[in-house]
């Protein structure tokens, strides 16, 4: 894919973009490398007040961010300036919190293992790969940078090819919070050219949020290579609706859920699955409401669905509810294009699946819902666990004998009871299955890339 800014809205080429030389990315990678030996002795509180900067400038600058975030991948104003300043409250965390996060942990009784003094310490482990995604474009990428650089890492970028622009700011950002050169860079590379870095003995590690092809390719490498990975791939989260709970809010939120970032996030609910005694009416108040849902130009304050990232990405969304359809599945709302320029597709609620059908296992990555028709607990959960994906999951009900169920029941690497999946600092977030592997965010995030040193004192 060229490295370009298209906007979806238009489907009109704004800017494009020269790809890095060979030697350009061999002179970036000698100066993160060179850049780390001596960032790895900085101490938290320097580090800390460069992170501080940087979130200052994500406040001063959030109209700015969004206008870009909107202009390449088309999510809307005011979801693009909430992620910017998310990303200001992310690095204000870490600063915060990484001194508490990784200090020594030493053993109480160091005489059980015949030492004078025994305990594990966290230390930087070099230059990291982030192979990013365009759907949260600055989000994504400051959950693997803010701890990163507070831990003493640095990080090397290569974000997705639609959102270049955004790339080069987040770059720019970093060095204007006054990180030194080489902390924080970004790689204007293709896919192909990801191989190459990843085997540079300089950079010691990768994170990879995308794709589950891609995320195959670089474990893949890195196992090759023996380096840590940490990898966040696709999810279709579950959405249980129990009798018990509160319908106007399960509906109100189900909506959110499903059409937030147009549809596009991972940890969108994809899959509702409701109990026979209030199914049909969740069913007509949440088919009112996605068709109630203002669909338009993503600059505009009335727009609650902007376009879809890439046509290609509309091209896959279409084609599996199309094939649903074929196969004798009914669309209650939505599930045509409309006319005109760019990648629209409405929000759309369809029912009558089957398990053959693709729609029943993929991941659709645009604002389609599937509804499905349950009679118990174990049967919602039975559907719930039918996927390869187990990032995060919702359940609804009032009842705690239920919530307990599926707090230990569903197969994923989150569970929200009576609220939608969201990507908190102070919580960790990963998936299991085929949703990938690692954490990041919260303590456990920033200890991924880290060396914990075991020191053991005679
Ligand atoms: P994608 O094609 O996998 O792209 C993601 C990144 O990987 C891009 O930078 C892309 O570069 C690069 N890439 C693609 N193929 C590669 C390869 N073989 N080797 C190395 N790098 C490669 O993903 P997408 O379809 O754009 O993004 C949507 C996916 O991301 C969905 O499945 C979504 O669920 C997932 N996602 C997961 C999380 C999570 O936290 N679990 C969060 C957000 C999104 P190019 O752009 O140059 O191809």
């Amino acid at each position: 894919m060229a490295i370009a800014t298209i906007n979806p809205a238009t489907g009109e080429t704004v800017r494009t973009f020269d790809e890095l030389s060979e030697a350009d990315v061999q002179r970036k990678i000698g100066i993160a490398y060179e850049r780390w030996l001596t960032y790895r002795a900085t101490g938290f509180e320097e580090r800390a007040e460069l992170m501080h900067a940087t979130a200052d400038l994500f406040e001063k600058e959030a109209d700015f961010a969004a206008q870009l975030m909107t202009t390449e991948m088309g999510k809307t104003l005011a979801a693009a300036r909430g992620e910017a300043l998310k990303c200001a409250h992310g690095l204000r965390y870490y600063a915060d919190h990484a001194a508490e996060f990784l200090a020594d942990e030493p053993l109480a009784d160091p005489s059980a293992v015949g030492a004078k003094r025994a305990l594990g310490r966290y230390q930087p482990l070099g230059p990291v790969l982030a192979v990013m995604p365009w759907n949260f474009p600055m989000w994504q990428v400051m959950r693997f940078a803010a701890p990163a650089l507070m831990a003493g890492n640095v990080g090397l970028l290569k974000h997705a090819s639609n959102v270049p622009q955004c790339a080069l700011y987040l770059e720019d950002v970093f060095r204007r919070g006054g990180f030194p050169e080489g902390c924080f860079q970004t790689l204007l590379i293709s896919a192909r050219r990801v191989e190459p870095v990843l085997r540079d003995p300089r950079v010691v590690a990768a994170t990879l949020t995308g794709s589950e092809p891609a995320g195959r390719s670089v474990a893949a490498i890195c196992g090759d290579e023996i380096k840590h990975t940490v990898l966040e791939l696709g999810g279709s989260d579950p959405f249980v609706v129990m009798p018990s709970a509160d319908l106007e809010r399960a509906v109100a939120t189900a909506v959110e859920a499903r059409v937030q970032n147009n549809g596009q996030s991972c940890i969108a609910a994809k899959r509702f699955i409701v109990h026979s005694d209030v199914y049909d009416a969740f069913t007509e108040a949440f088919v009112s409401r996605m068709r109630g849902l203002k669909v338009g130009d993503p600059f505009e304050e009335a727009t609650d669905v902007g376009p879809l990232a890439t046509e290609q990405g509309r091209a896959g969304v279409e084609e599996v509810v199309d094939e649903a359809v074929s196969a004798g599945a009914t669309v209650l709302c939505g599930g045509r294009r409309p006319d005109g320029p760019g990648w629209f597709y409405p929000p759309t609620v369809i029912t009558g699946i089957t398990r053959d059908m693709r729609i029943f296992s993929e991941e659709v990555f645009g604002p389609v819902a599937s509804l499905y028709r349950v009679a118990d607990v174990e049967q919602a959960l039975e559907i719930a666990n039918a996927t390869g994906f187990g990032l995060g999951s919702n359940a609804w009900t009032d009842d705690p004998a239920e919530q307990e169920r599926f707090i230990d029941g569903l197969d994923a690497g989150q569970v929200f009871i009576n609220g939608k999946t969201v990507s908190y600092p102070e919580l960790p977030f990963g998936g299991i299955k085929r949703s990938g592997y690692g954490r990041e965010l919260s303590a456990h995030g920033i200890r991924e890339f880290c060396n914990l040193k075991t020191v053991w004192v005679g």
